[in-house]
């Protein structure tokens, strides 16, 4: 065994001890947090295996469909609890949960860090966004103050946001902490329970946020975490009786399946899915903030961003020149071991994500596409041969239609592609199925503005990249999904609109069908 693994091995026992996960008889670790308890699951093992090197980190079980049936009632019989209180009491108790985090955040930094592959420094970023989310949305609690509307008639007419009772979440691998707080927060802001499913590759810290948070002054049983298998706890979930809203984060192949499930039973569902966004420099651009921008966008977290800038759009004249750059700054990223606070891009998460981004590249090759830079596996990486990283890899010579330039790698690559002016630039960055994200750099105020305005993307950058903020609202165009999250329309999936009827008038005008004398 690599001696980094069995360190990592030895932290990772750490943390879970620390977080009270690990059971003194020494059996699998518990994952799942049901009704105010560690549980451990009744399912099959699940192995989880080391990013950076490749081996065997640790096993637990999947959650199986009676603890899922617990966590489902647990959160039904809170949510009843959790509206009982004012509106007002629910921000104060969540933001005084949140606190909880206090003291635990460097240790949660860390946990993440073992388990998602990611370096050190962007598990801190995350943590605190964890934070953020959560007194963002308690803000919110005691402002959901309704509408009245102005009806034609004698009535007065005002609507209501009503929970929708308990609702199911789902969450992917390469942002586990971030995804499972911007979802839980507006739920319960908006008054419902929760059951939520990680991804089965990151399975441990959601438990702890829900655990630290809830036992901060929740309801116990309001938030629950169940961890296991899509196939198996995931289809459960979506397939439960006791779930009225779906809320999904993960890949288009995966979201389809999703809102299938909900679609079964009457189900309504939000989904955040993958993208394949756009990054244009025109050649008035400031090319040094531009190259920036474009690093920034494509190799942060190894490119495991669901908005990834992962296509170059650039202006012709200027597109030898930016590629170079853009690559010369890649091969200088330090890419290194997740827990050194030196790396700036850790290895890919785990080996089917390795395989999928390598066979895209060596398919793009064949296909007739330039590796600029990177393209294989960094030699003489402290973690050995076998860890998941690649060196991050600009491609050139595509063709728009070529699969690495149309489908989504998900992974630190890059391809670049030239254009010649303003309606081609448009054109290509709106030819993918996606429409998640995109950026225009251009000096340029009019044409930024008329550009932004013509990408069917639900988030667009001018001269930046990647700034997201949970007062903002997030989703996608066409393929990368639909619904929002963050901001008050991500609160808005989370409840019911109730339209209430009250007759004012001094006699009572029921009338038979639409019609009535005062319409
Ligand atoms: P994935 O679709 O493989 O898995 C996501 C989650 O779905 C996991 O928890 C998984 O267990 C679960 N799942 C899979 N099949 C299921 C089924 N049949 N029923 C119920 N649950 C099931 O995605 P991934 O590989 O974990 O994540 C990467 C993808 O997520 C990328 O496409 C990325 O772009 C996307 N993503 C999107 C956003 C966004 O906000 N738009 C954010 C992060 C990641």
């Amino acid at each position: 065994m690599n001696a980094l693994n069995t360190q990592a091995q030895q932290a990772l026992r750490r943390l879970l001890a620390q977080f009270g996960l690990s059971l003194e008889a020494g059996d699998m670790p518990c994952s799942n947090w049901i009704d105010g308890d560690l549980v451990t699951g009744q399912g099959d093992a699940i192995t989880l295996t080391n990013p950076a090197t490749g081996e065997e980190l640790t096993t637990y079980r999947d959650a199986g469909t009676d603890l899922l049936d617990r966590a489902v009632a647990a959160a039904t019989r809170a949510q009843v609890e959790w509206m009982a209180l004012t509106a007002s009491e629910r921000g104060r108790r969540m933001n005084a949960a949140v606190r909880r985090l206090e003291g635990h955040e460097e240790d949660l930094a860390q946990l993440e860090s073992v388990v998602a592959g990611k370096p050190i420094r962007d598990c801190r970023g995350e943590v605190g966004k964890v934070r953020e989310m959560f007194e963002y949305y308690a803000g919110w609690c005691d402002k959901q103050h309704g509408e009245v509307i102005p009806v034609p008639t004698s009535h007065l007419n005002y609507v209501r946001h009503v929970p929708f009772g308990v609702v199911g979440q789902i969450t992917p691998w390469n942002a586990p902490m971030f995804t499972c707080a911007w979802q839980l927060a507006p739920a319960i802001a908006a008054g419902n329970g929760v059951v939520l499913k990680p991804s089965e590759l990151t399975p441990f810290s959601s438990v702890v946020i829900a655990r630290l948070i809830e036992s901060g002054g929740l309801p116990q049983g309001l938030i629950n975490i169940v961890n296991g298998l899509g196939p198996t706890t995931g289809a459960a979930l979506t397939g439960h009786d006791g779930i009225r809203k779906l809320v999904f984060v993960g890949s288009p192949d995966s979201g389809r399946l999703i809102a299938e499930a909900g679609a079964r039973r009457l189900v309504p569902s939000v989904l955040e899915l993958g993208g394949k966004s756009a990054n244009i420099v025109f050649d008035d651009a400031r090319i040094d903030d531009a190259v920036a921008g474009a690093q920034a966008a494509i190799f942060a977290a190894a490119g495991q961003s669901c908005v990834a800038g992962s296509r170059l759009l650039i202006q012709r004249d200027i597109f030898d020149a930016v590629v170079e750059r853009v690559s010369r700054a890649a091969s200088q990223i330090a890419v290194g071991l997740p827990a050194d606070e030196a790396t700036r891009m850790g290895p890919l998460q785990n080996a089917r994500q390795f395989e999928r981004v390598t066979n895209m590249i060596e398919r793009a090759k064949a296909a007739g596409a330039r590796v600029v830079t990177g393209g294989t596996r960094p030699t003489g990486l402290p973690g050995g041969a076998n860890g998941y990283y690649l060196a991050p890899t600009v491609i050139a010579d595509v063709d728009a239609s070529m699969e690495i330039a149309c489908e989504e790698v998900f992974g630190p690559v890059v391809v670049a592609l030239p254009f010649e002016d303003e309606a081609e630039a448009i054109r290509l960055a709106n030819s993918t199925r996606f429409g998640l994200a995109g950026a225009v750099w251009t000096q340029d105020p009019a044409r930024a503005h008329r550009v932004a305005a013509q990408l069917r993307a639900g988030t667009v950058w001018i001269n930046s990249y990647k700034a997201i903020n949970v007062m903002s609202p997030f989703g996608g165009f066409r393929d990368s999904g639909f619904g929002r999250s963050s901001g008050l329309d991500g609160l808005r999936e989370y409840t019911i609109p109730q339209s209430v009827w009250v007759e004012t008038g001094a006699e009572a005008s029921v009338a038979m069908g639409y019609g009535s004398g005062q319409v």
